[in-house]
């Protein structure tokens, strides 16, 4: 894609939507399997005085992955043809596992992860085990399935086990 001596802010709405195309294709370095839009932590992709300006909320792991993904996002978006990208992390309203969109939680039960039970509003005591309603076995579908360790491979994640098809499977925690 070619921009020489042309601003690209000047051709408007078709290059923000190209913009949001490149950004929201951006993995999530914990969890691969989904982009950021999918996770729903891009929250603006926007022109500004002539540069591209995207909001991004941190999620588990905050700032390492924020930086990581603002790498991704400059690097891309570049690539792409916008030559100015300014990355911004919005820390309000705080990301919640809830804004996981539908096909980010087909992603994740695809590559064999439970997505995350609704996420406790308000000051509710968050008590081990206490996963507001069963955790679904990614592989049969089953709640018939068990917590044997807080932490999985990354601390966002818990390991399970099923105990109708017997496979351990991790899942993505509610927050
Ligand atoms: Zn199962």
């Amino acid at each position: 894609m070619t921009r020489a001596g042309d601003s690209w802010a000047s051709a408007g709405e078709a290059d923000l939507d190209a913009a949001r195309a490149v950004a929201g294709a951006v993995p999530d370095p914990e969890l691969p399997v989904v982009t950021v839009a999918d996770l729903g932590i891009l929250r603006d992709v926007a022109a500004e005085d002539g540069r591209l300006v995207v909001t991004i909320t941190p999620t588990y792991s905050g700032c390492p992955a924020l930086r990581e993904i603002a790498h991704d996002l400059q690097y891309r978006l570049s690539q792409a043809g916008f030559a100015e990208v300014i990355v911004r992390t919005a820390l309000a309203p705080a990301w919640s596992s809830d804004w996981i969109t539908a096909e980010g939680r087909r992603k994740l039960r695809a590559a064999g992860l439970a997505p995350p039970n609704r996420a406790p509003k308000g000051p509710v005591p968050l008590t081990l085990g206490d996963r507001r309603g069963p955790v679904l076995c990614p592989r049969c579908g089953s709640g018939d399935t068990r917590q044997t360790a807080a932490f999985g491979g990354t601390a966002c994640k818990a390991l399970f086990r099923c105990e109708a098809c017997r496979e351990p499977f991790e899942y993505v925690k509610e927050i």
